[in-house]
């Protein structure tokens, strides 16, 4: 027997069948509709309290008053923010649980950066395949993946043929190479390694994302290996070889580099990729990130990164405005990777994932790679997450 209210959902989804000549019945018009909070979708510059309604896994409608009885389920989110799902590029979310804590913290899409290589690489495809939400991969350009006496200290680690014959075997999964440069990690292979990974790249056409600072090579020979469209993780390591001359200014190179279409990429991380001064340095110069990212590990969900939307916040700290710290979360991010390009927006008819996040008023404390505290006076917490119109 019928209730009122589905055989009112029941009469809308029948007329409106007969009215788009679809033969597709739908109970309710809308799936799920995400009511009175402030959307900020940077990829349309829209900042206003809108609904946000899904159908079919896509977004049907963002608009003002949307009918409750046209949904079949609903999301208050008054006084909440309502963006695209959050996409953190620089992650290791290598297991098979370490996704779905992401997706907790809204974070829709995600790219595991270079865990591991040729070797191993099936613990992370499975670890993808089985993900709530949309995991990607750069394949560590050691076979080896990631060791703590440094991958790259033997070249002969990096085998271009056998990178190549993996990524043609999982071209849905995996979007690039990972490089890690620095000294303790390459030693001084780190330009012969990335040239090795402009090999394995190039013919494929995907990117290459390096990991810069305290490299033994300077940081303009490493920049002019690279092509457009690659990225540059841990653009605000303190030196030596960071981003800024002796002086502090942005190198020349660094900006010729953005200039050709080189992105460059936060990655917090946990280890000499960061400090409040080097970011106060680069947003000073309006050096700003294209992207923000986490460089999340399991050690970092309890010291200074936690979280996706806890590494945006210290951007709030840093004086950037929240639809600026929304773009390089979402829209930004889904422009770098490749397949996600059509992630990171509202508009109607695109992927529904949705992010509602809640911006909080108080004293939060932030820490930088140093170890420094400062306090913020907001932060961002994730209230729902919603993966392809589905709610996590
Ligand atoms: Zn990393």
């Amino acid at each position: 027997m019928l209730t009122r209210r589905a055989f009112l959902h029941t009469s809308v989804g029948a007329a409106a069948a007969v009215w788009s000549g679809s033969s597709r019945v739908s109970v309710a018009k809308y799936d799920l509709l995400v009511r009175g909070g402030r959307v900020i979708d940077p990829s349309r510059r829209l900042d206003a309290v809108r609904d946000v309604a899904i159908s079919g896994g896509r977004i049907a409608a963002v608009e003002s008053n949307l009918a409750v009885a046209d949904a079949a389920s609903t999301i208050d989110a008054t006084g909440k923010l309502v963006v695209p799902g959050l996409i953190d590029i620089h992650t290791h979310a290598r297991s098979m649980e370490m996704p779905a804590i992401c997706l907790s913290n809204g974070v829709t899409s995600l790219v595991d950066a270079g865990s591991q290589g040729v070797d191993r690489i099936d613990e992370v495809i499975a670890a993808a395949k089985g993900a709530p939400n949309r995991v990607r991969i750069l394949l560590n350009v050691a076979r080896t993946g990631i060791l703590p006496d440094g991958e790259l200290m033997d070249i002969n680690r990096v085998d271009v043929a056998a990178a190549q014959k993996v990524i043609g075997a999982h071209r849905d999964l995996i979007v690039g190479v990972k490089a890690r440069l620095s000294r303790t990690v390459a030693g001084k292979n780190d330009l012969e390694a990335l040239r090795r990974a402009q090999a394995i790249t190039g013919p494929l056409k995907l990117p290459v994302m390096i990991h810069m600072g305290d490299t033994v090579a300077p940081l303009p020979e490493i920049l002019a290996l690279l092509k457009p469209g690659d990225i540059v993780t841990h653009m605000y390591a303190p030196p030596p070889h960071g981003i800024f001359d002796d002086s502090g200014r942005v190198l020349p190179e660094v900006i010729a580099a953005r200039k050709r279409g080189v992105r460059f990429d936060i990655g917090n991380g946990r280890v000499a990729h960061i400090t409040w001064a080097d970011a106060e340095r680069g947003l000073k110069q309006k050096f700003v990130p294209d992207t923000i990212s986490s460089d999340w590990t399991d050690a970092g969900r309890t010291d200074q990164v936690f979280d996706f939307p806890n590494v945006l916040s210290k951007f709030l700290l840093l004086g950037m405005p929240v639809d600026q710290v929304i773009a390089m979360g979402t829209a930004n991010a889904a422009r770098v990777v490749p397949g996600f390009k059509e992630l990171g927006t509202l508009r109607v008819g695109a992927l529904a994932d949705v992010a509602v996040l809640e911006l909080r008023d108080g004293q939060f404390e932030f820490v930088d790679n140093d170890n420094t505290k400062r306090t913020g006076k907001q932060k961002l917490f994730t209230t729902a997450a919603i993966v392809g119109g589905k709610k996590a």
